[in-house]
């Protein structure tokens, strides 16, 4: 039959990868349609992920900054929170980045075409039409026939199967909604979302419970961070539940009760006000037809890329959450870029030596490359740089010298393989790290590069200079 739009380049997702990939694609003189469910780009970074969660804890820290104030002699009183103007706000923000992007595609010609899609065939996408919140569909069918597709349909929230239907347990879209604040919260999970999440409802006034399976929060980082943020978090905490699972959730008229097993697990049930389960996200890749095209879905539903980001279909390409992790937005971005400029026949691959990652929380822990673990693990040669913000004259000075910059070098090339920072604005920081790891910086290049006194950026020299018998070639 004949389609009902044709395309040089079909992208199946609007979110940081899809957009990006699509705008790319344009640029490179292809006819490139967007397809998304909703009526917005952006995703989940930008709609529910990301963006929201950054505007609620900017608004979180400020408010922890003022109380430290009253150390220094200036007290404010106790913050009216008006809920529904910071909502107002969050909001706003999202809408002016989706805005933005609305118009960026106009400029670029890119066509938005709305709804749920789905490959029948190597060359063809039908599009269930959606309206409303995204998941109205509205009846209409479209297809579209493309010459080539870059499928970057994301990831959803992994849900435990006991987690009852309750407005009182949320994932993460639940609490960026920030309908209420609770009393007692209990977070499922000790990763980033959740503890980003549950420091912004902590400073707005809940007391929170974390659970988590593994021996420690925030895995990933070095442990010596985690504990710098631990021993500054601690009074938000009644309990830190490590090495412990929740194995029910039962919804009754007071509460959400909680049971929980293992090394942590208090003997009763607890009851809590909010539950917001943050144990992960699994990839979308088994829920786009990709199997009528011919695209391989592993079994977790990953779809397996090459370095170009082509799928196993040489003229379809897959990007962002659902090719693997780590699932992050700056990925997504850079894969866009590769997968777009392939479709397009220039020559391209993803090649990041490095992929940073940040926890917004207060202080930002944000670490790339090689963490100190796996330097230990792995039997790594290495020697570290570390510079504690206790010495920091800027540091100290903000009343913030809690943290701390180490560098992870080379012992036999001195060349830089990883860096992690503890502290307000780690994650502005970690960028200079990853320049230098992707440039192949050694120590003498990062310490003896003149950084502006007095700064927290500063530490990252310093930790060079730290690192030992490098830099110290004094007569
Ligand atoms: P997504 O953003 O998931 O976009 C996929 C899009 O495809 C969605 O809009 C979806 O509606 C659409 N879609 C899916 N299937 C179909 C279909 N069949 N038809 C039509 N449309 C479809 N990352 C960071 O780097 N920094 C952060 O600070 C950060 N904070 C986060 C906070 C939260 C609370 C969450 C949940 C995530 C956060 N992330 C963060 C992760 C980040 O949001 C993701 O890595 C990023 O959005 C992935 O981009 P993507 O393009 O692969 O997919």
């Amino acid at each position: 039959g004949t389609a009902d739009y044709e395309c040089e380049m079909v992208v199946l997702g609007g979110g940081p990868g899809g957009y990006s990939a699509a705008f790319r694609s344009a640029d490179l003189g292809m006819k490139t349609i967007v397809v998304e469910r909703f009526s917005k780009l952006g995703g989940v970074c930008l709609n529910v992920g990301c963006i929201p969660s950054k505007a609620l804890l900017h608004n979180a820290a400020v408010i922890d900054e003022v109380k430290h104030l009253a150390a220094n002699g200036i007290k404010f009183g106790e913050p009216e929170v008006d809920i529904d103007a910071l909502r107002d706000f969050k909001e706003k923000v999202i809408g002016k980045l989706t805005g933005g992007l609305a118009g960026m595609a106009k400029a670029r010609k890119v066509e938005f075409v709305r709804g749920i899609g789905r490959f029948i065939d190597p060359h063809h996408l039908e599009v269930q039409i959606t309206s409303g919140e995204g998941k109205e569909v509205t009846g209409a069918t479209k297809i579209i026939k493309f010459q080539k597709a870059i499928i970057a349909a994301g990831s959803s929230v992994f849900k435990l199967p006991f987690v009852p239907n309750d407005p009182r347990v949320v994932d993460s879209t639940g609490a960026l909604e920030l309908k209420s604040v609770p009393k007692r919260m209990l977070i499922l999970g000790g990763g980033i979302i959740g503890l980003e999440m549950g420091t912004v409802y902590s400073t707005l006034g809940a007391r929170l419970d974390v659970v988590e399976m593994l021996d420690g929060l925030m895995q990933g980082a070095d442990r010596d961070l985690v504990k710098v943020w631990e021993k500054w978090n601690a009074h938000r905490f009644d309990n830190i539940m490590l090495k412990t699972k929740t194995v029910a959730l039962e919804a009754k008229e007071d509460g959400i009760w909680a049971t929980f097993e293992g090394d942590n697990a208090p003997a009763e049930p607890q009851c809590y006000d909010l539950v917001l389960h943050a144990t992960g996200r699994v990839p979308n890749g088994g829920k786009v037809g990709a199997e009528n095209a011919g695209v391989v879905v592993t079994d977790r539903g990953f779809i397996p890329v090459d370095k170009q980001m082509r799928t196993n279909v040489p003229h379809i390409f897959a990007i962002g959450d659902l090719v693997g992790q780590p699932m992050l937005a700056h990925k997504a971005v850079h894969e866009a870029h590769v997968a777009a400029e392939n479709a397009a026949d220039h020559k391209a691959f993803f090649d990041a030596r490095v992929i940073p990652g940040v926890a917004y929380t207060d202080p930002e822990v944000a670490w790339v490359g090689v963490t100190e673990d796996e330097a230990r693990k792995n039997g790594i040669n290495y020697g570290k740089g570390v510079f504690p913000w206790a010495a920091s004259g800027r540091a100290i000075a903000n009343g913030r010298d809690e943290g701390f910059t180490k560098l992870i070098f080379d012992q036999d090339t001195k060349q830089i393989i990883g860096g992690a920072i503890v502290g307000p604005h780690a994650g502005d920081m970690i960028g200079e790290i990853c320049l230098a790891i992707e440039m192949g910086c050694d120590a003498v290049d990062i310490g003896k590069t003149i950084h502006p006194h007095p700064t927290m950026g500063e530490s990252i020299g310093m930790a060079a200079e730290a690192f030992k018998g490098v830099c110290t070639d004094l007569p």
